[in-house]
């Protein structure tokens, strides 16, 4: 004998037992099993729930996202490490390098708006990413 989990059209629950998953088949085929609510033998076996347990792997998009998580975290490691903290000197160390003042290097630090503009008049290259503030 087995026991089985079954519904009928209008999403009655109920359990029905057979000698075999040949005979609940036949039956049904039959239109023999009949709702013990509605009658209705629109009958259909609901799965087991492990059966329809979403897969614990992430999926496809949620690996792109992680995996692009990871070189962004990656990115900045890599600036953080190759270029120098200047802070709000940023203008200043920058246009020293542009006039050969000092030795062309990789910095990072803030600008102001205005001092942009002076970057931009002066024909310094330079680019602006967004900077995670470190919590500590
Ligand atoms: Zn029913």
């Amino acid at each position: 004998m087995m026991v089985l989990d079954l519904q009928c059209a209008n999403e009655h629950f109920f359990e029905g037992w057979f000698g075999n998953s040949e005979a609940f088949y036949r039956q049904k085929g039959a239109g023999e099993i009949r709702c013990p609510v509605c009658d209705d033998n629109q009958i259909n076996q609901v799965l087991s729930p492990v059966a329809i347990k979403r897969s614990p792997r992430f999926s496809k998009e949620e690996e792109a996202v992680d995996l692009a998580a990871g070189q962004v975290q990656q990115f900045y490691k890599f600036i953080e490490d190759n270029f120098e903290e200047v802070g709000t000197d940023f203008t200043k160390e920058a246009l020293k390098m542009h006039y050969g003042v000092t030795d062309k290097r990789n910095i990072r630090g803030s600008s102001t708006t205005e001092e942009e503009k002076i970057l931009k008049e002066e024909g310094v290259e330079f680019h602006k990413i967004p900077f995670p503030k470190k919590e500590n």
